[in-house]
């Protein structure tokens, strides 16, 4: 499906972002997925082109680029010549933004400089041992003392854990109310502060998910994001965005996993003849284009939506529902498609494939979705 939404200017941006991943990141996703971790230079790569924190105001480094279409040009590139397991996007769009959220200059200036260059890695850190959906119910608390807070608890599946310099912690400011909570900015290196393992997992080898730990953290008042009892608040404002980011993710992922397998079936032969040519892959194939491309039209006129301001809680909700319960649809039958070819690790859609069963999970689950679009139909 041809697309015309993008600016002669952005499509230049494409090809550039293209060579860059074709030099610096497609020859090493093996090594990084070998290693469980993506090297910290990548990220200073990354900044040196300012590929990092694009909306970032010029002050600090950044491009001042708000128009949301970059951020997707990226993710699209990324589907194909990237690496999964490479958080940038998590690093500029999912924590980035929240350092702007304090409304605190001097926090501003004193981390988003570092962000945007790569040299402060980020992350954001909610889920606990016994706590992911509901964020409520979290442990990990901070008490206020006077000309600091102290941190206790501990998180896990932390996205870029090992790597981070600058983790968002949320936590629990007000024993007796569990909607009260705060985010604190720890740094690498505070005392107190430890990182557990690099947690293996089934899909997105190189991406270092980690436990970390908040033995009696020393937070200085100056590393708090604005009020230390809103933490909710400043989650709640960029969810939208975090769901729409996904979303457009997996639409990508997606339209990858279509095409290697179009170019699969047409080479491999069964019954003497191409698998392209039985009716059931021509037919499974049609279903599956028909979908993407609804599914496409669909993000990009949430994409839209976005950056004219007009994107809802409820619409990146759908957004992210559909494009991670399609991802999953079209991985398994791509898988399918490729025969034992696809379940072995050294085809690309085995990786696409293990990699998108988190897409259904994490950044709020498909049933918090359906929770949330089915509080827009009744009240
Ligand atoms: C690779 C990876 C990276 C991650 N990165 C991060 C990160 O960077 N930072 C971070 O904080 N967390 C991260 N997470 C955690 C992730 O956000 C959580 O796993 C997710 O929110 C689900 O929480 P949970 O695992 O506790 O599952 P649970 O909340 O225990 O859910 C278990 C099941 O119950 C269902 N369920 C829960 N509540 C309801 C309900 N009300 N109605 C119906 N069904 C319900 C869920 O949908 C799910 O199917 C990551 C996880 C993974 C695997």
């Amino acid at each position: 499906m041809e697309r015309n939404i993008f600016t002669d200017e952005q499509n230049m941006f494409r090809e550039a972002y293209r060579k860059f991943l074709i030099k610096e990141v497609e020859p090493c996703r093996e090594n990084w997925r070998e290693a469980g971790i993506v090297p910290r230079e990548m990220f200073t790569k990354m900044g040196e082109q300012g590929y990092l924190l694009t909306w970032a105001d010029e002050k600090y480094g950044g491009l001042g680029i708000q128009d949301f279409r970059y951020q997707q040009i990226m993710m699209e590139e990324d589907a194909v010549y990237g690496e999964a397991g490479f958080f940038h996007t998590l690093h500029s769009r999912l924590v980035g933004p929240y350092l702007i959220r304090g409304d605190d200059e001097e926090q501003r200036a004193r981390f988003i400089p570092k962000a945007v260059s790569g040299k402060c890695i980020l992350a954001v850190a909610m889920t606990e041992p016994d706590v992911g959906s509901d964020l409520a119910g979290m442990k990990t608390n901070a008490q206020d003392k006077g000309d600091h807070w102290l941190l206790n608890g501990s998180k896990t599946y932390i996205s870029n854990g090992i790597n981070a310099d600058l983790v968002v912690v949320a936590a629990k400011t007000n024993p007796d109310n569990p909607r009260q909570i705060g985010l604190f900015l720890i740094e690498r290196g505070m005392q107190g502060f430890e990182r557990g393992r690099n947690l293996k997992k089934m899909g997105l080898k190189a991406q270092d998910t980690a436990e970390l730990f908040f033995n009696d953290v020393k937070v200085p008042k100056e590393n708090v994001l604005g009020d230390a009892h809103k933490g909710f608040h400043y989650l709640m404002h960029g969810l939208a965005e975090e769901r729409l980011i996904g979303a457009v993710g997996y639409v990508a992922c997606s339209q990858r996993a279509f095409d290697i397998t179009r170019d699969f079936v047409q080479e491999r032969k069964a019954f003497g003849q191409r698998i392209a040519d039985f009716q059931n892959t021509r037919f499974k194939l049609a279903d599956l284009r028909t979908e993407i491309d609804l599914c496409q039209v669909f993000i990009d006129k949430c994409v839209e939506m976005h950056n004219e301001g007009q994107l809802s809680t409820e619409m990146a909700a759908k957004a992210k529902l559909y494009a991670s319960e399609m991802e999953g649809r079209v991985m398994d039958e791509c898988v399918q498609l490729h025969g034992g070819a696809g379940y072995m690790d050294e085809y690309e859609i085995c990786r696409l494939y293990t990699n998108a069963r988190i897409s259904r999970i994490y950044a709020g689950s498909s049933e918090i979705m359906r929770e949330i679009i089915a509080r827009s139909i009744f009240d």
